[in-house]
């Protein structure tokens, strides 16, 4: 069976593990570094970025997590861990793993709108996704390869770039999988191209 790993120190960890389970993937919290070798995917869950960072440095997971990614292994980051996956975070000079070719902006919405929701048609997923967004990024710049899959008011809010997926809302925390059963079948589908090589 696939297995996919929520990065579990911080954050919506839960409720990411219980749509990997209702997507008929087997879950696991992921709270050591030696860990990632038992998983074909990643999911960066959302919570607060900075806070994220500061405790993937403690638990010696910066590294791992890079070469989780380069080894061509699928990560899915929503929100802080969309954040996570930027090469570039507008305002500042340093980003975080830097896996994905994408510019992004925090708290981009506003504080005075600091959550919402709002029916998104996500491409390869489906129409009339029912999207929580919580002190949102957005994405402000993509490179070319990057496949645009949904945006919000003309601002791109989910992406795929190979085996990279990112969306800017949080996709666990309504009863509607979809999301989750698409980055379960991008791991099914690495995982068996990863198996042949
Ligand atoms: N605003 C948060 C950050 O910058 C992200 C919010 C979220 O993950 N819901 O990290």
């Amino acid at each position: 069976k696939t297995k996919i790993g929520i990065l579990g120190l911080q954050g919506a960890v839960r409720e990411h593990l219980q749509s990997v389970i209702a997507s008929g993937a087997e879950g696991v919290v992921i709270k050591q570094k030696e860990q990632l070798d038992e998983i074909d995917g990643l999911i960066l869950p959302g919570g607060e970025s900075t806070t994220m960072r500061r405790l993937i440095d403690k638990y010696d997971f910066f590294d791992a997590l890079v070469a989780f990614g380069k080894k061509g292994k699928p990560i899915f980051g929503t929100c802080a861990g969309l954040i996570l996956l930027a090469k570039n975070i507008v305002g500042s000079d340093s980003a975080h793993l830097q896996l994905m070719d994408i510019k992004v902006e925090r708290n981009a919405f506003g504080r005075q709108i600091a959550s919402f929701e709002a029916d998104l048609n996500v491409k390869d997923v489906g129409e009339g996704f029912n999207a929580v967004f919580i002190r949102a990024p957005y994405v402000v710049e993509a490179s070319d390869d990057v496949d645009v899959l949904a945006t919000y008011n003309g601002k791109i809010v989910a992406a795929r770039q190979n085996h990279y997926l990112c969306s800017a809302f949080h996709p666990e925390l309504t009863d509607d999988h979809r999301m989750a059963s698409y980055f379960v079948k991008m791991v099914e589908e690495s995982k068996s191209a990863l198996a042949t090589q």
